[in-house]
């Protein structure tokens, strides 16, 4: 059998560390899918497999006991959905927006008005010497 490793990101099992764990070819018409899912880069060209930790075998291989007691090569039914999609990823990045969003609502223009009061003080400050040198 060929090395096959899992194509989450989260998982790092493959036919090394896990030969007893199934690990599907994913159809083709269902890699589009699964990669979005679980936040992979979708490449035309690769074969990409599965472990049966992000899929409930039993339900979503076609031949679950040709596999087990046969050692068919397994399949996956074209229903099959995988149960992995990224953990707390986008909740994470709500959260991060949400404090963007704080932080430019409390800043508050407070300088300008400062400047404003200063203004006449200094304008009027500058005729001053005019006068003393009569
Ligand atoms: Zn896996």
């Amino acid at each position: 059998m060929e090395y096959r490793k899992c194509f989450v990101p989260t998982c790092s099992n493959n036919s090394k560390n896990s030969p007893n764990k199934i690990i599907v070819r994913i159809r083709e018409d269902l890699r589009k899918k699964w990669c979005r899912d679980v936040g992979v880069e979708y490449h035309k060209v690769y074969t990409q497999y599965c472990c049966e930790d992000h899929f409930d075998p039993k339900k979503d291989l076609k031949n679950y006991y040709q596999h087990k007691f046969l050692n068919q090569e397994p399949r996956l039914k074209p229903t099959a959905s995988i149960c992995c999609s990224a953990p707390n990823k986008s909740e994470e990045s709500t959260e991060l927006a949400k404090l963007l969003l704080q932080d430019t609502t409390t800043r508050k223009p407070v300088k300008r008005k400062y400047e404003d009061t200063i203004m006449p003080s200094t304008s009027s400050y500058s005729t001053l010497p005019v006068k003393a040198g009569l």
